[in-house]
């Protein structure tokens, strides 16, 4: 068996070490050095958090004939999509198809928080009150639903090699719970990480209260898409320490941070004023627009 073959081999059993490696190392080193002190239990935040995690890849098993793995294979024996037309080294396939698929995840990620619709899923990865490496897998399942169906697209398109697939999948999901981690790296690193890698204090701004700071820094791997298409802000306002996460009307922890609540969340009140075709603009400048409600 060639190296990519052992991969796709025992790809269930990379994807597992990965999470549980990753997580304990976040979990611990956010122990030991905290970013910002939690305002909830732990222990309730990682069970309902894990359980939407577990629940979610039951789903995905259940209701998908396919996974985005035994699709690229499909793809590549069936000569469809842009890189199986081409004749390139595997490596130099790999390397398009992980910038590639960031971007298509970066651009999605932009769609949830601008139409209104989609907005009412993403707001559950946004409603957590606190922020730590377990946020960083809190989606609601017909979110991770319909991001399954993005990717199966752009893979049906790409034409990736399975195992930059595989690839792409360990590396979003590990930079995901980094990015997520209630730590901070030392200024000067973090400076320079941000440079090839979307930091803990980056991501963090995106997880603010404040509408104009959570549309900012939508990048969950890669950090260059915030930079070309002018979505990067460097820190929020009131700092790392001082910003409030979440959504401004919803704080009440039984609603947002429990599995029943965090599941219905999609369900309840308007969307207002924060997706894109509800902001207010006035012409006299002299008047305040309306608070926001979210
Ligand atoms: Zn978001
Ligand atoms: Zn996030």
């Amino acid at each position: 068996m060639s190296w990519s073959q052992q991969l796709l081999h025992y790809q269930n059993e990379i994807r597992l070490t990965a999470f549980f490696a990753i997580l304990a190392i976040m979990g611990g080193w956010e122990q030991i050095a905290p970013r910002r002190a939690l305002m909830l239990s732990k222990v309730v935040r990682w069970s309902n958090n894990l359980g939407i995690v577990f629940l979610n890849s039951l789903l995905l098993r259940l209701l998908l004939p396919t996974t985005a793995v035994a699709l690229a294979t499909l793809c590549s024996e069936q000569g469809w999509g842009l890189l199986n037309q081409m004749q390139m080294p595997l490596l130099v396939a790999s390397l398009v198809t992980i910038v590639a698929m960031d971007m298509v995840v970066y651009l999605q990620h932009v769609m949830m928080h601008a139409i209104p619709l989609l907005w009412r899923l993403h707001r559950v990865h946004h409603a957590d009150l606190d922020y730590d490496v377990t946020t960083g897998a809190r989606f609601h399942p017909i979110e991770i639903l319909l991001s399954m169906l993005i990717k199966f697209a752009t893979i049906i398109l790409l034409g990736p090699p399975a195992v930059a697939v595989l690839l792409f999948e360990v590396i979003l999901n590990a930079t995901a719970m980094f990015n997520h981690a209630n730590i901070g790296l030392p200024l000067a690193l973090d400076r320079w990480l941000r440079r090839l890698l979307v930091t803990p204090d980056m991501h963090r701004v995106h997880h603010s209260t404040e509408d104009d700071e959570a549309n900012s820094n939508f990048g969950f791997s890669l950090p260059w898409w915030d930079y070309i298409f002018g979505t990067y802000r460097s820190e929020p306002r009131l700092g790392q320490q001082g910003m409030q996460i979440g959504i401004h009307r919803y704080r009440d922890p039984q609603q947002v941070n429990q599995l029943p609540g965090m599941l219905w969340l999609p369900f309840i009140g308007r969307v207002s004023e924060y997706a894109i075709n509800r902001r207010q603009w006035q012409r006299d400048e002299s008047k305040q627009p309306p608070p926001s409600e979210e």
